[in-house]
């Protein structure tokens, strides 16, 4: 049994990594289109032989809760539209999975997790890491024990972003920088290895290019504080490619990957030699793992609470920067 899955959005992301996945994955089919370009009706409908019936736009998308095709919509839109088009995805009747950051504020997290609520859909975060062999033998790993108890980690992503004019660059389009986009992959990593909730951060911003950077963070360092006492030292920029990693230390032995959140090409390394694992398709395994959970009628294990927690730590983060203080993170 399958279920069928709209794509909201059919940029880069979409058509590259997603369309493509869909077409691999067991459980997730690829039945509808959500999209504001009229062009790119004709071009998917044919590609993928997508029913006429099941193409919307942004305006009349809420008229998918009289589609019985369709059982998810997948919000791949801009950071600062999740919000809207998850809540009106789960108004009308739609389990949905949305694409990371989750929203543009803890406050648009909560709404959106709210209206999934009311409407009893599922609602799950496109956290594609952690359904990937190396990230979840390294966190099986450091919470088995095997190389004692956990001391520090350090994470970090960034890369050189082009195109001054882009959305990403947008502070209402994309919520923030380097730190919403892809610092957030370091501070998951540092929240699936531990399990554990970060206490407190310190965190400062550097800026080499003020003009192009105006509206959003360019370079952050910060520091968290887990419960256990481990510490975590991230790293995020939006200025030099190659940061692209962690590693983990514990009492008696130590694990990282890096590259670590590519789509493909993961490589581990840890004390007891090389980390290696097949390579696979992460989106196709985020579909089918949230297919299942609608077929099984289970909880994903990326909820939007997970979404949440990352925007809570976020926010703290942005907050220390303001007041150079250390930051207390806001509970769920
Ligand atoms: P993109 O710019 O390539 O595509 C964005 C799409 O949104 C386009 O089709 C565009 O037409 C549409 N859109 C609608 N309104 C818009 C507006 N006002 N301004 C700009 N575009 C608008 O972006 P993308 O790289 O596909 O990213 C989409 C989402 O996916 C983002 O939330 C991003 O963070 C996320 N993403 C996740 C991963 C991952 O590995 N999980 C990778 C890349 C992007």
């Amino acid at each position: 049994t399958t279920v069928n899955f709209a794509l909201v959005g059919l940029g880069s992301l979409s058509t590259n990594q997603i369309a493509p996945a869909l077409q691999k994955s067991k459980h997730a089919k690829l039945a509808g289109i959500v999209t504001g370009t009229p062009e790119k009706e004709k071009i998917w409908a044919d590609k993928y032989s997508i029913k006429p019936e099941n193409i919307y736009n942004y305006e009349n998308f809420d008229k998918i809760a009289a589609n019985k095709d369709i059982d998810v919509v997948y919000i791949v839109l801009p950071n600062g539209m999740h919000k809207e088009f998850t809540v009106r995805g789960a108004n009308a009747g739609k389990h949905v999975l949305c694409e990371k950051p989750m929203a543009n504020s803890s406050e648009d997290c909560r709404a959106m997790i709210a209206a999934c609520k009311q409407n009893d859909r599922k609602l799950a975060v496109g956290y594609r890491c952690q359904f990937e062999p190396h990230h979840l033998y390294c966190r099986e790993t450091i919470q088995s024990g095997k190389y004692g108890p956990l001391h520090a980690i350090e994470a970090g992503f960034g890369f050189k972003i082009g195109d001054p004019n882009q959305w990403r660059l947008k502070a209402d389009l994309a919520g923030g920088g380097a730190l919403m986009d892809v610092g957030i992959y370091a501070l998951q990593a540092c929240r699936f290895l531990t399990g554990e909730e970060p206490v407190a951060v310190t965190a400062q911003e550097t800026k080499m290019d003020p003009q192009k950077f105006a509206e959003v963070d360019e370079t952050i360092t910060w520091t968290m504080t887990m419960p256990s006492g481990v510490n975590c030292y991230c790293s995020t920029s939006y200025a030099f490619n190659g940061i692209n990693r962690f590693n983990a230390y514990g009492e008696s032995g130590w694990l990282g990957l890096d590259p670590a959140y590519s789509y493909k090409g993961i490589k581990g390394q840890s004390k007891d030699g090389p980390i290696q694992f097949d390579q696979i398709d992460q989106f196709a395994a985020e579909m089918d793992a949230f297919a299942q959970c609608i077929l099984e009628d289970r909880q994903s294990k990326v909820p939007g609470e997970e979404g949440l927690r990352d925007l809570l730590a976020i926010e703290a983060i942005y907050a220390s920067i303001k007041t150079g203080k250390r930051t207390q993170v806001q509970k769920a």
